[in-house]
């Protein structure tokens, strides 16, 4: 069939998962558990967002040492330029250095809607963080990338143009923001081949449980509700059971046509909650696995940490 449903399993795709820092102890506990959750599934990766400006450095470095010092897990950690100048940022990479991370996700962030500034000496975009960060130390750079165009840009060859200066300037991966129609990443992924870019752009998937907010937020960063998606949930808002289903449904669809299109590498967007991830992958043909020793480990950061 179009999905490719009776057709021999493919070989598991590779996933990354990311987290947000929690904000409170309840917060701290279920992040913990999801992390533990999904830990089996022997991701690439893991990363941590931040919040622009610097509002969740501290959460942000605690929750991705922890990981790397108590976890088979590698973590990145995510790092916005609005607000900061340089030295803050080196001073807050070279702490990562020393905790064993080697894996930054660098972006630029935004400013509060109330406004904001970054300092003379700061980077005005993206791509001048991952210059940046090349001069502090070698760390592995992925960056964002937008199928549907970023809201701010001039047009989609100017997105396009900047992400390959992202690139150029040693990012070695592409993570998108969220999308619904599988046709928005493909086309994206076909034009960013065709403009010569070779590494990896991953799809950025996120399981709609709240679709309500799901509406606020893509309304900013530009994602498209189709209005096959908005009919689906409708009448769903105090059907939580439903929408879950739905919500992994609607993820796994969206997946399952993406590796029909020969697609891999998959960065999931958690929101700190392991079941639907679980199921999703399931049905994609990975799942939870032994954890290898730790010794055994050829990447693992070395000295490591014990809390
Ligand atoms: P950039 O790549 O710098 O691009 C920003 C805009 O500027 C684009 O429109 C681009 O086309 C334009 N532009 C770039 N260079 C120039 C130039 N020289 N002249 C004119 N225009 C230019 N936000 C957080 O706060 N914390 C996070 O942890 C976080 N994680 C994210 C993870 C992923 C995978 C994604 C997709 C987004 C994430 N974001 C996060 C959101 C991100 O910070 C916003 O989307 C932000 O508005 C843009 O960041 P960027 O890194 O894509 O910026």
């Amino acid at each position: 069939d179009a999905h490719g449903s009776t057709r021999a399993v493919e070989a598991p795709p590779r996933v990354s998962f990311e987290f947000f820092p929690p904000k409170n102890p309840q917060m701290e506990n279920q992040l913990w558990d999801t992390v533990k959750a999904l830990e089996p599934l022997l991701p690439q990766y893991v990363s941590v967002t931040y919040g622009a400006g610097g509002s969740t450095r501290d959460a942000t470095f605690e929750t991705v040492r922890r990981i790397a010092a108590k976890t088979h897990l590698r973590p990145a950690a995510h790092l916005t330029c609005v607000g900061h100048g340089r030295k803050d940022i080196a001073q807050l990479l070279e702490r990562y250095w020393e905790a064993g991370v080697r894996h930054i996700v660098a972006l630029r962030g935004d400013h509060p809607a109330g406004g904001g500034s970054t300092p003379p000496d700061g980077l005005a975009y993206a791509a001048d963080l991952v210059a940046f960060i090349k001069t502090v130390a070698d760390f592995e750079v992925s960056v964002a990338a937008y199928p549907e165009t970023h809201p701010q840009a001039q047009s989609a060859e100017a997105d396009l143009d900047n992400l390959k200066r992202k690139l150029d300037a040693g990012a070695t991966r592409a993570i998108t923001q969220y999308f619904f129609d599988p046709t928005s990443f493909l086309r994206f992924h076909e034009r960013a081949r065709r403009a010569g870019i070779s590494v990896p752009i991953v799809p950025g998937i996120l399981p709609v449980t709240n679709f309500a907010q799901v509406v606020r937020f893509s309304a900013m960063c530009g994602t498209a509700i189709p209005d096959w998606l908005t009919e689906l949930f409708e009448g769903l808002d105090d059907e939580q059971d439903t929408r879950k289903l739905i919500a992994a449904m609607v993820a796994t669809e969206q997946c399952r046509a993406l590796q029909a299109e020969g697609i891999t590498d998959f960065h999931f967007y958690t929101l700190n909650r392991a079941d639907l991830i679980l199921g999703i992958c399931r049905r994609m043909g990975l799942k939870p696995a032994p954890l290898p020793d730790r010794d055994g480990f050829a990447e693992a950061p070395a000295p490591m940490q014990r809390d």
